[in-house]
């Protein structure tokens, strides 16, 4: 009674014991097809070859002919040896048989071996991957050419455990203002449900803020079998199998990493900073509107009024503004940073303005960088206004959430100008450089840009109301 995959799937529908029903969602195929790959077998020289490269074994022929090679392998599949090139002495080849022929390879050394982008610790490594490449990938071309057309993601992505915690993380953050009770139900409620329908459960979640983020795939080298969370098939190979992304841990081959949506869920376990962490990827890690220490010091600032004579233009001890930097990187949005602390409000102020130094895109991101300069250069000052909504409109909505938030306090700094004497050209020359960078790294440009940057977020303060 061999079912198809197909088939339980949609039995799991009927089945009485829906719940607790796991359908099959990780495909073999590959898998086995890997463990039918050739294994290596090396052909050892029965005497000392001179000039063998001392980072070459036994399997090292020394310089014969491609004829001898092919004597030494015997036909036999997986049989292999390392022979210096007759033609160019000093080149090595990688004599393989795979599919009943003989395969060559230039073989290269740098520390590591390789023929292609993978890099070896080992020849005996480098030619075990070599075989089961070629014969996973020989065997089911058509096969995986075609694995990426009918994604599982939707519902394998979240059947893992990372996803899990993820749901189990946003559920509790939902629950939070609720009675515990309640929230326990919830709770429990949350990890009943299959991964079929948690992917909905997440969609639907309130508190989520729906900002795009893109993967941040990496090569990676795993251990052990592991499979793509977005096609559910097997990711073969020695190393490199794949890609992880290094913010939420989402594992896929690397033709999937192409398909899959800008959908990232940072995990705050792999967030390690919140200073110099891109700000998507923060406020998508702690689930936030905007990056949290935005929200903490502008509230703090206005708490202790904005009165304060030079406010943002005075620095405070750079000593201090570390230490509240490394703050927010320990605790969080539980870090301490309230008058009894530091009583000087310029830290605080300090402690922001360096939070927007330190991202790795700015605000105002590197792709709109050239478009905000060209705007702040037209003279009749409707188009010019006119110009900047639209680019703000291009701005990623994290970003622009985050500026539009920072403005709106910005003009209730310059409110209290009789005070603090900071208006919206003070603020724009202080904030200009803190919040656009030049995409090219050039201190001319960067001389040429700084009284367009200026403008730019004077212009934004003054015209907060209308802009955003
Ligand atoms: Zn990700
Ligand atoms: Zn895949």
């Amino acid at each position: 009674m061999a079912a198809s995959s197909n088939s339980s799937l949609s039995g799991s529908s009927v089945s009485s014991d829906a719940e607790e029903y796991q359908p099959p969602i990780w495909k073999s195929y590959l898998y086995q097809l890997q463990q039918e790959a050739p294994r290596p077998k090396r052909i050892i020289c029965p005497g000392e070859v001179e000039n063998r490269p001392k980072y070459y074994g036994r399997e090292f022929h020394g310089i014969i002919s491609r004829e001898q090679a092919d004597e030494l392998l015997g036909g036999v599949e997986g049989a292999y040896i390392l022979r210096e090139s007759q033609r160019q002495p000093g080149c090595y080849t990688l004599a393989l048989r795979f599919g009943n022929q003989t395969l060559n390879y230039r073989l290269f050394y740098d520390g590591k071996h390789f023929v292609g982008e993978k890099r070896f610790e080992s020849i005996h490594d480098l030619v075990t991957d070599g075989l089961i490449t070629l014969y996973v990938e020989t065997k089911a071309s058509e096969y995986i050419s075609k694995m990426t057309t009918n994604p599982i993601y939707e519902h394998i992505g979240y059947a893992t455990l990372l996803r899990e915690k993820v749901s189990r993380r946003l559920s509790r953050s939902k629950n939070e203002s609720r009675k515990t009770s309640v929230a326990n139900e919830e709770h429990t409620a949350v990890e009943k449900i299959s991964s079929l329908v948690r992917r909905a459960a997440l969609t639907h979640n309130d508190n989520h803020f729906n900002y795009e983020k893109t993967h941040n795939f990496k090569v990676h080298t795993f251990r052990g079998p592991h499979w793509c969370e977005y096609c559910a098939n097997f990711m073969w190979g020695l190393i490199a199998q794949g890609v992880r992304c290094s913010d939420c841990g989402l594992n896929v081959h690397k033709q999937c990493s192409k398909h899959v949506p800008n959908d990232c869920q940072p995990d705050l376990k792999r967030i390690k900073k919140v200073y110099c962490c891109d700000l998507t990827t923060l406020v998508k890690a702690h689930n936030t509107q905007r990056p949290m220490v935005v929200d903490i010091c502008i509230r703090e600032i206005e708490a202790r009024g904005l009165k304060s004579e030079g406010l943002y233009r005075v620095s405070g001890f750079t000593e201090h503004i570390e230490d509240v930097k490394m703050a927010f990187d320990r605790d969080g949005e539980k870090a301490d940073i309230s008058a009894n602390i530091y009583p000087d409000i310029n830290i605080i102020t300090g402690a922001l303005k360096l939070y927007f130094r330190d991202l790795p895109i700015p605000v105002i991101t590197y792709d709109t960088y050239p478009k905000f300069i060209e705007a702040a250069k037209i003279s009749n000052a409707d188009e010019r206004l006119e110009a900047v909504h639209e680019v703000l409109m291009l701005l990623p909505p994290a970003h622009y959430e985050t500026l539009r938030y920072l403005m709106i306090h910005l003009k209730k700094v310059t409110l209290n100008e009789k005070d603090n004497f900071m208006n919206a050209e003070n603020l724009g020359i202080v904030f200009g450089p803190t919040l656009m960078r030049s995409p090219e790294d050039s201190t001319l440009t960067t001389l040429q840009d700084m009284r367009y940057q200026k403008l730019i977020v004077q212009i934004l303060i003054e015209n907060e109301d209308v802009l955003f």
